[in-house]
């Protein structure tokens, strides 16, 4: 959570606003279209405060280090590097002076040709390059190009919404929805591809469908909305010159919520941790945000809380508002962290994904020390890897996350690499987290959601601005653009 006290009546007419937890993405002064959003703030004369109920900052930003100097991810592993959404988070990591911590993937990376599916009770490698898509890919009874080629002739169904499942399955047919979309869904959203919207998920392929009646086509013809303003920073270039896809940070994700979080301060952002906010009320067009022990008034909240946690928050007087709110599901993953002694994996690549036809316990296993081996200890060879478990399967598989016993969680995570993998060695280190709710589901129906949660801040004239992974995305980069976005749109 963000406050932002005016000091002077540029921005507001009162004496005092707030903002929750947004992250800035911050341009370094005199470049196109930008602007130090921290230095124009300061000049502006607005005190900034940031609330954050746990400790630290970084929310599922979460890297932890072993006594060997091992790096682990809990939560967030990498951050993509495509689309205005992934120029915009390196705009910022330039700005931030993070260039010599960043670890780049780029295109001739084995993580980025090497891509696994695990099904029929077999690992399967996904095509990757041209020729690979014209042969017959198991688990798959066709090449990936004959399906691709079919696709501008399937119909077009004129749709409000609909399943990914569904879509993928009208346009690409029933095996790559199976095996493909379902696997993707569960390694993305920890969610089901029958349940998760097009509409929401890839708003832009569902356009060009409606649009042009096929991907292939619409793809081909239709333009992404530009901005003139992201992307211009020198390591933005660096990365289209070297063909980057996804990138970490030498200490891990960490590093990123970190550093912002030292800018932040040295633009006289104040930065408060363990301070959760207990209620939101507003009255007079000023938001009243209470914690433990202090009441913070402000004429604009940006809140980047889960829409789950901020539910609970609001005053009863906007308990229509809070049930929207809290209508939007989210989903529980465990992460099991791992680490073998010596070299032990049989495969090298990113990881794999098993699409929910298969009877396994586990949604994906992410190859940590392949992508990413500068997080290895520099102190002996061991193997790296992550199991992501439960996701919207979470309770018919290991029960209640909040008493689920977390050894049986490891020792399932070391019976499935065993199966899939034929590792039988025990880990020298391992690291179970439960992270509660932590990935939102945009089911069917989400944007009508959004749209009633909207008219409603509008209709009732709330200084609140929502922000955060709940409403137009759950990467890392979309949080940052939207949050760039909401913040330049109040500045207007
Ligand atoms: C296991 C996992 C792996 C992922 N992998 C990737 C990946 O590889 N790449 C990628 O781009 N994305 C990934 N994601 C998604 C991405 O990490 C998240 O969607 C994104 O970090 C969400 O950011 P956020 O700020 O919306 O929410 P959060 O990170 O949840 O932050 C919300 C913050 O609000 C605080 N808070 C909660 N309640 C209160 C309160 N009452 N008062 C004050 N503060 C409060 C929390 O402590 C937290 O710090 C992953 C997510 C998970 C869970």
């Amino acid at each position: 959570m963000l406050v932002q006290h005016c000091k002077s009546k540029i921005i507001g007419s009162k004496p005092k606003q707030t903002i929750q937890n947004p992250r800035l993405p911050l341009k370094r002064e005199g470049r196109r279209g930008g602007g130090d959003v921290g230095e124009k703030v300061s000049k502006l004369a607005i005190q900034i405060l940031l609330l954050e109920g746990s400790s630290r900052l970084g929310g599922w930003l979460h890297s932890c280090k072993t006594e060997d100097g091992s790096v682990h991810e809990l939560g967030t592993r990498s951050i993509r590097v495509t689309g205005l959404v992934g120029k915009n988070t390196l705009d910022m990591v330039d700005t931030l002076n993070l260039e010599t911590s960043l670890l780049p993937v780029t295109s001739a990376h084995p993580a980025v040709s090497n891509r696994f599916l695990y099904a029929e009770g077999k690992i399967h490698k996904l095509p990757a390059s041209l020729s690979s898509l014209f042969r017959r890919s198991e688990p798959l009874s066709k090449s990936l190009a004959v399906l691709l080629a079919r696709e501008p002739f399937r119909r077009k169904v004129p749709v409000d919404d609909e399943s990914l499942h569904s879509f993928f399955e009208r346009r690409f047919g029933l095996e790559f929805a199976t095996y493909l979309v379902d696997a993707f869904c569960r390694g993305i959203f920890a969610g089901k591809s029958s349940e998760l919207s097009i509409k929401s998920c890839f708003p832009h392929l569902f356009e060009i469908e409606q649009k042009y009646g096929s991907l292939i086509l619409g793809s081909l013809l239709s333009k992404r909305e530009g901005d003139s303003s992201v992307g211009n920073s020198p390591l933005v270039k660096r990365a289209t010159a070297e063909r980057w896809l996804s990138w970490s940070l030498k200490a891990g994700l960490q590093e990123l919520p970190d550093r912002l979080g030292s800018y932040l301060t040295e633009k006289d952002v104040q930065i408060s941790t363990d301070t959760p906010c207990r209620r939101i009320e507003f009255k007079d067009k000023v938001a009243r945000i209470h914690t433990k022990d202090k009441v913070l008034e402000t004429e604009r909240l940006f809140c980047s809380l889960p829409s789950t946690n901020l539910a609970p928050l609001l005053a009863p007087e906007h308990s229509d508002l809070a049930k929207s709110l809290s209508e939007i599901p989210s989903a529980t993953v465990a992460v099991v962290n791992l680490e073998f002694e010596g070299s032990v994996l049989p495969l090298q690549g990113f990881g794999y994904l098993v699409p929910s036809c298969e009877p396994s316990n586990v949604l994906g296993v992410v190859f940590d020390s392949c992508t990413f081996p500068e997080h290895d200890t520099p102190v002996r060879e061991t193997t790296r890897m992550t199991c992501m478990m439960g996701g919207e399967w979470f309770e018919e598989l290991f029960g209640d996350p909040e008493v689920v016993c977390k050894d049986k969680l490891l020792l399932t995570a070391l019976e499935s690499i065993k199966a899939h993998l034929n590792i039988h060695e025990k880990p020298i280190y391992s690291n179970v987290s439960v992270h509660r709710d932590c990935i939102p589901q945009y089911t069917i129906g989400h944007s009508k959601r959004l749209d009633s949660i909207h008219d409603y801040i509008q209709n009732h004239k709330l200084p609140l601005t929502l922000l955060g992974s709940s409403y137009h995305g759950v990467s890392v980069n979309d949080c940052i653009f939207n949050a760039r976005k909401a913040v330049l749109e109040q500045r207007r």
